[in-house]
């Protein structure tokens, strides 16, 4: 679960968009020894006789695939920085790059694992090894020159926005932004650097391209945010005309991500405030999850210009020693956040077989009849966004109302009964065990007309949406609800979605108006249920000893400053270029998977060729093919499977961890046979820091829990 409450015009709080996840991974930090170790066989596209020595009778029935593997190239380059001329030991400097942080910070390797399982106290990889090859390059005063003449150029003055005026307003605040400010579109900016990185001598064309950025003590510098590219579809919403404006932008044409650690300060990573240890009024209220979890302080990266400006003794949470250290752990983040992006689901397990489709049937529960939510509502556009992240299903998007009857009511106020925090543990238990968490799905699941697929062969994705008066939400909604969620279906595999409306959310979002429709919380809530997962859930067993968090970690909502309906910021924005290439690459991880799992208990003609296919979906996946891959790993897969067989779970793969209980959904602390008391979001049983970097980063802060 992951709690996104937001506060309305007039203060009410109202508790938006949540998802699953991070706080609901059992935490189970006394016990457990899980190894990661990777099967040792080579890989597989090298080894194809390995598919006959599975085929053997005398083989186990539950064998892990040889591990799919993958090369990754990454381009870093630093615009405006100077090199650090310090030693490399790990000596702070504020105001250049020591490269020394990105050799130790950037991971060499990632094997991601996919999250749901975890609330069910398993460890399971989501089926590839990846490793990164980093090229990284200081910019020449020539392209710096030019950047800054771009930025110049297509800026757009404008006056500063709220947040910068909120920064002004500190005590400890370095500077006073002036009035008037720049406004940068993030897509033009990311266009040019997309071109001009690929004449970098030693950048590859192909992989992924990080930027960091410093206009701050150049000739001609100017305070500036930058904007996104988005407009919802429902109610005209424009990320270009957000206040809240951003530090980084990428994703829209390719991928490529910058940062510019001269924009801002920013409204969601918290930065304009400099003087609390605890952000209050922060964009994303977390208090709520304060009330829930205890305290967490807010770990803010300042504007370069704030850097050295800090005594530990006044905030010991703004990171301001060194800003290289700043760079490199945001650049770890995103690339094990979006390159190696963990899948929140396995993603096959919501897919339709040969030439099925994939039917998002929307149900409409309609408690407000006098306030037609359909109004914001659009399928074509749903449906053009979900073919954009999977371009190899049809998508085929329908609405269908029914009143709020007694039957509706009553699933609904049981399920609002467990997101009541503050009245725990509820009466009621929902018909999987789950304290009304599951009161919804249970809903569904007693009206197959919502889940039927019209051929045996499509997919259903079943969304049911409660359509409410503001005054029975008030009533009835706690502050802790989530406004929509992708949950699962009691085991580790999709479920429905749901959310709830009331006028007010089309109102204002984040303290803005207009606020959103139904289409952009839909697509975010079934982007999940098709696999994919927010761009600052992190699993990094390496450095912060599991999985990490905008609650661990208020900076990595700087990871929503993309193209990317999955963030919190950037849902109109569609899905851009990262959640592609992560949902192809999950896709076919997870088809390979399966289809080996097939193979294990198959012999015979069925059997035959299927060795082929698999191997050359291996040497697809290596050479970065992902979609090809994938396709070809579909084949092997749907060659075997019987249709409307449901991918079954690969116990072989998944690992125990903890004392969490592996049947039920560790939903919250008080789940029988659940450890999830820490407020550390740290998953035991995965391995600890790495030693040989641990005090350094101890010096710093780091891990933040
Ligand atoms: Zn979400």
């Amino acid at each position: 679960m992951d709690i996104r409450p937001n506060r309305d015009a007039n203060g009410r709080v109202v508790a938006l968009l949540v998802i699953i996840l991070l706080l609901l991974t059992p935490h189970t930090p006394e016990t457990a020894t899980v190894s990661t170790t990777r099967v040792a066989a080579p890989p597989f596209v090298r080894s194809p006789a390995r598919v006959s020595d599975v085929l053997a009778p005398a083989a186990a029935p539950q064998v892990a695939p040889p591990p799919l593997t993958t090369t990754v190239n990454v381009n870093v380059l630093f615009i405006g920085f100077d090199q650090s001329q310090l030693p490399a030991d790990g000596t702070p400097d504020p105001f250049a790059v020591n490269p020394f942080w990105f050799d130790i910070l950037l991971p060499p390797s990632a094997d991601p694992v996919v999250a749901s399982w975890l609330d069910f106290g398993l460890l399971a990889p989501a089926g590839y090894h990846v490793d990164f090859r980093y090229a990284r390059q200081f910019a020449p005063a020539s392209l710096e020159q030019r950047f800054f003449a771009l930025l110049t150029q297509i800026g757009e003055p404008a006056p500063r926005t709220s947040w910068q005026t909120r920064y002004n307003n500190q005590v400890h605040n370095a500077v006073d932004i002036p009035d008037q400010i720049l406004r940068i579109d993030g897509a033009t900016v990311e266009q040019w650097l997309s071109k001009e990185t690929k004449t970098i001598p030693g950048f590859t064309d192909s992989g992924y391209t990080l930027v960091f950025v410093n206009w701050w003590g150049h000739p001609g510098f100017q305070f500036h945010v930058y904007t996104g590219t988005g407009v919802d579809p429902d109610t005209g919403r424009n990320l270009a005309d957000l206040d809240a404006a951003t530090m980084a932008w990428g994703g829209t044409y390719g991928k490529l991500w910058f940062y510019d650690a001269s924009a801002g300060p920013d409204a969601e990573t918290s930065n304009w405030n400099v003087d609390d240890n605890f952000v209050t009024g922060a964009y994303h209220p977390d208090e709520v999850n304060r009330l829930i979890y205890g305290p967490l302080p807010d770990y803010r990266f300042p504007p370069f210009w704030e850097m050295n400006n800090f005594p530990d003794t006044q905030n010991d949470f703004i990171r301001d020693e060194d800003i290289g250290f700043n760079l490199a752990v945001i650049a770890r983040t995103a690339i094990l956040g979006r390159v190696a992006a963990v899948p929140l689901y396995d993603p096959v397990a919501t897919a339709p077989v040969r030439s099925g489709r994939k039917l998002l049937k929307i149900v409409i529960v309609d408690g407000n009849p006098s306030y037609d939510a359909t109004r914001f509502l659009s399928t074509d556009w749903l449906e053009k966004r979900l073919e954009e992240l999977q371009p190899m299903y049809q998508w085929d998007v329908s609405v269908s109302i029914r009143p709020l009857d007694a039957e509706a009511w009553s699933a609904f106020t049981l399920w609002t009964h467990y997101w009541d925090f503050l009245n725990w543990p509820p009466a009621g238990q929902d018909c999987l065990g789950g304290f009304g968490y599951y009161a919804l799905q249970c809903y569904a699941n007693a009206h197959p007309e919502f889940s039927g697929p019209a051929d045996a062969s499509d997919a259903v994705v079943t969304f049911l949406m409660f359509n409410l008066s503001e005054e029975v939400r008030l009533a009835t909604v706690p502050i802790f609800a989530p406004l929509g969620i992708a949950a699962d279906d009691g085991t580790p595999f999709p479920g429905v979605g749901v959310m709830w409306n009331s006028p007010a959310v089309q109102e204002r979002r984040h303290k803005e108006t207009p606020g959103v429709g139904l289409s952009d919380i839909i697509g975010h809530e079934v982007g999940h249920l098709a696999g994919q997962m927010h761009p600052f859930n992190i699993w990094d067993p390496d450095l912060f000893g599991g999985e990490s968090s905008q609650f661990t970690a208020p900076w990595l909502y700087v990871h929503d400053q993309s193209r990317t309906t999955m963030g919190y910021y950037s849902e109109p924005s569609g899905f851009g270029a990262f959640d592609q290439e992560v949902n192809a690459r999950n896709l076919a991880a997870s088809y390979y998977g399966h289809a080996f799992s097939l193979l294990t208990s198959t012999s015979g003609p069925a059997a035959a060729g299927i060795g082929t296919k698999l191997t050359t979906a291996a040497a697809l996946f290596q050479s970065g093919k992902n979609l090809a891959a994938a396709r070809a790993a579909r084949e092997a897969y749907e060659s075997l499977a019987q249709i409307g067989q449901k991918p079954a779970a690969r116990p072989s793969t998944a690992q125990r961890f903890g004392s969490g209980d592996p049947l039920r959904h560790c939903a919250l602390v008080q789940t029988p046979g659940c450890d999830r008391g820490s407020a550390k979001f740290k998953s035991a049983g995965a391995p600890s820091v790495k030693p040989e970097f641990a005090d350094l980063l101890k010096k710093f802060g780091f891990p933040p829990n």
